[in-house]
């Protein structure tokens, strides 16, 4: 086999067959095809796509092309979530103590952010002492332990899809569905879990800029997963505004799309862990937790396994604080239409909060924190928003922020799920 027939193939909309995708997969992992060639490759998959099968076919040669996480050691089912990557989304640290309190084994690998968006690791990183390099063995009796782990990927986990996505990352490459949804899939079935919720987000900070597109992205990674025995969910979510705080969520004081997005995912994993019977039984059980502190708890407990100082979730006064915080205040008085979630995340990063390249440190005393959010009602001289900074790129930001809302005289009436997809 060559791999020039298979990329003129893919140029002239043909379908790949299962050994030609394993064959590119195999050997591009091994670095015998050159990344020039796989190049042209993802450049016709973006304009020829590919179909479910065909997609299915690279999800499953992607996962094979490094180890698996073996789960199976911990009794019962085990539950993860994946974000397609959000402005101020901290879904995770909500959504898995509040899951594993009922006793359902959260075991969860996670990124970091780039660019404008968040990386769960790096808001983890900020607690002192927490540690997200953990071995696979102790990562097992963690979750076999206390049923929660949130840890870096470790060893050697699809090995093709870090090379891809780096090819597509300077190629022009990121932006399709069927390597979108096979780097997922792939990553998500290698972490081992049985049952999985995706949080798919729409809107201009995120990879999918319209429900149509969402929809096939999140219809085709169902199948890819349930091909593969996973119970899977995707979730459809409006990105076009960041989503808010964390620990208060724990605690019942939150904001409300944070706490109903997270309901609205658990209340699924939780189904699928048989620990309810109907939607409403599972969601009624999560807020219990959060009502009777266990939710909360539970992150005291994963933190303190991990290493952290939780003195600093108990009191969350302790987190050093940005030398000045800006007002952002409104030239008028109406409803907030829209908040560009981009450059909010886009604010956040030229700030210090986030990184251009992989390498770069985050100063996770800077940032973003919304005061209106979409169909709030805002008086002229308002604030809008906090920028807490320690004077990099202020004035840029400042600026950036402003720009960022959209007032007008009647309210949109925002729905925050958009779509769910099982
Ligand atoms: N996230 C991933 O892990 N892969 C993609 O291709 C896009 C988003």
């Amino acid at each position: 086999m060559r791999m020039v027939d298979l990329i003129e193939k893919k140029r002239d909309g043909y379908e790949l067959s299962k050994e030609e995708i394993n064959f590119m997969i195999e050997n591009y992992t091994k670095g015998i095809i050159p990344d020039y060639q796989m190049s042209a490759m993802t450049m016709a998959i973006f304009f020829r796509g590919m179909n479910d099968i065909e997609s299915t076919n690279l999800a499953i040669a992607m996962l094979n092309s490094g180890d698996q996480m073996d789960l199976s050691e911990i009794e019962g089912v085990k539950v993860d979530k994946h974000s397609t990557g959000g402005v101020g989304d901290k879904t995770s640290l909500v959504l898995a103590p509040m899951v594993a309190s009922l006793g359902i084994n959260f075991a969860k690998m996670s990124g970091r952010g780039l660019g404008h968006t968040g990386g769960t690791l790096d808001k983890l990183e900020s607690i002192p002492g927490f540690n997200i390099n953990v071995s696979d063995e102790d990562f097992l009796n963690q979750v076999k332990k206390i049923g929660l782990a949130i840890v870096g990927q470790t060893g050697n986990l699809t090995p093709a899809d870090k090379k891809l996505y780096a090819l597509r990352d300077v190629t022009a490459t990121v932006n399709a569905i069927p390597l979108i949804a096979s780097s997922i899939m792939s990553k998500k079935l290698a972490s081992g879990a049985n049952a999985i919720c995706l949080d798919v987000k729409v809107g201009s900070g995120a990879f999918m800029k319209n429900v149509d597109e969402a929809t096939k992205l999140a219809e085709l990674m169902v199948k890819i997963g349930s091909n593969a025995g996973r119970k899977v969910t995707a979730i459809l979510t409006d990105m076009d505004e960041p989503l808010g705080k964390a620990i208060n969520t724990l605690k019942g004081n939150g904001p409300k799309d944070l706490t109903d997005l997270c309901l609205e995912i658990g209340a699924y994993l939780v189904m699928d862990a048989n620990k309810a019977n109907s939607f409403e039984e599972a969601k009624a059980l999560l807020k219990k937790q959060i009502e009777n502190g266990k939710a909360f708890n539970k992150l005291v407990e994963m933190v303190e396994a991990q290493g952290g100082n939780s003195d600093y979730i108990k009191n969350p006064l302790l987190w050093t604080n940005a030398k000045e915080v800006i007002e952002i205040k409104s030239s008028k008085a109406g409803y907030v239409t829209y908040i560009n979630a981009l450059e909010i995340g886009i604010s956040s990063m030229l700030l210090g909060g986030g990184r251009e390249t992989i390498t770069d440190k985050i100063d996770p005393s800077v940032g973003v924190i919304l005061n209106k959010k979409i169909d709030d009602y805002v008086l002229e001289g308002e604030v809008l928003a906090y920028l807490h900074t320690n004077g990099k790129n202020t004035l840029q930001a400042t600026e950036k922020v402003f720009n960022a809302f959209e007032i007008n005289e009647k309210p949109i009436g925002k729905q925050l799920i958009l779509k769910v997809i099982r």
